[in-house]
């Protein structure tokens, strides 16, 4: 293996704090953000730009992916209140898109789809246009029943309210690495969540990969068209960076120009909405695909 104490110089970490970071501090404050609990890169970039993703269900995950820094164990956090809380610091954000995400919990019977569906309709109670994106587990056990309550969720709201949700759910890497990366969950499954998703009215499905954990060019490539095949229209796809000592070494860092090819592969299969770049994040930006609201 190479040697990777050094990071490469475009792996540029934006650690500043803009004028509105304290804002998002103070918003998102009692709340998780998957900002804080991945560690993520970008924090202080989003905070600025007065951006966070909110991370449902608490902060300890059923799993133990072996690139992720949320702490794994048996979660305890309950909060009826959290839908309401978290449309609350939306609104104090001046928030028109938000992403909201959760830790896997396979301890719920409904793997927490209740939860993201009650904050869909807080959200959208509150602010009948939010943009509002889901970033959900797989739920193992109950993929149709999450798709028969966002649907009913979604049907349930008043004009204009019932449209354009974005379900991302992210593969993460090529099904070779899955044993090592990503334990408790398979490949196959997922595509399975993402033809739901992408099956049902006015919803947009994402799908995310992090590089550089030993997959190859034809290997992602692969995927790619198996997302695609899936119905899924929007991509990310980022640089995997060691969160910590503890997680998956990282086996290269890919050079910026391979993500711009992959780009304009990826816009070759029909995606509509494609970010790559080192630093992308599944969330990154997200709120950008405003414009892309009409694709579904
Ligand atoms: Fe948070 Fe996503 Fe921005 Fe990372 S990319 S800081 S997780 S909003
Ligand atoms: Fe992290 Fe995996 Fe849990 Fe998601 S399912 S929070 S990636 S450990």
């Amino acid at each position: 293996q190479a040697n990777l104490t050094r990071m490469p110089a475009w792996i540029r970490q934006n650690l500043g704090r803009g004028h509105r970071f304290p804002d998002t501090a103070r918003a998102v404050q009692g709340l998780n953000t998957v900002c804080d609990e991945a560690r993520c890169p970008n924090k202080g970039e989003c905070w600025s730009r007065g951006t966070a993703t909110f991370m449902l269900l608490g902060d300890t995950c059923t799993r133990a992916c072996g690139f992720c820094a949320v702490k794994t164990g048996r979660p305890t956090w309950a909060d009826a209140d959290e839908p309401r809380r978290v449309a609350e610091a939306a609104l104090h954000m001046g928030l028109s898109f938000v992403v909201l995400t959760s830790v896997n919990r396979d301890d719920l019977a409904d793997g927490g789809a209740g939860c993201f569906a009650a904050t869909l309709a807080q959200l959208r109670h509150a602010k009948a246009d939010m943009g509002v994106e889901f970033l959900t587990p797989d739920f193992r056990a109950c993929q149709a029943a999450a798709a028969d309550l966002f649907a009913a969720t979604l049907a349930g709201l008043p004009e204009p309210a019932r449209r354009d949700l974005v379900w991302g759910h992210n593969v993460e890497t090529v099904p070779r690495l899955y044993k090592e990366a990503r334990k408790g969950a398979q490949y196959e499954r997922s595509l399975d969540l993402l033809r739901l998703a992408a099956g049902l009215p006015g919803v947009a499905a994402k799908s995310a990969l992090m590089l550089g954990l030993g997959e190859t060019r034809a290997e992602v490539l692969a995927v790619l068209a198996d997302l695609r095949a899936a119905g899924v229209t929007r991509l990310s796809l980022g640089q995997y960076l060691r969160p910590s000592l503890a997680n998956l070494p990282v086996a290269r860092y890919v050079h910026p120009d391979e993500f711009a090819a992959y780009e304009a592969d990826a816009r070759t299969m029909g995606y509509t909405w494609v970010k790559a770049g080192p630093l992308v994040r599944s969330s990154y930006y997200a709120e950008e695909i405003q414009d892309a609201q009409t694709d579904a």
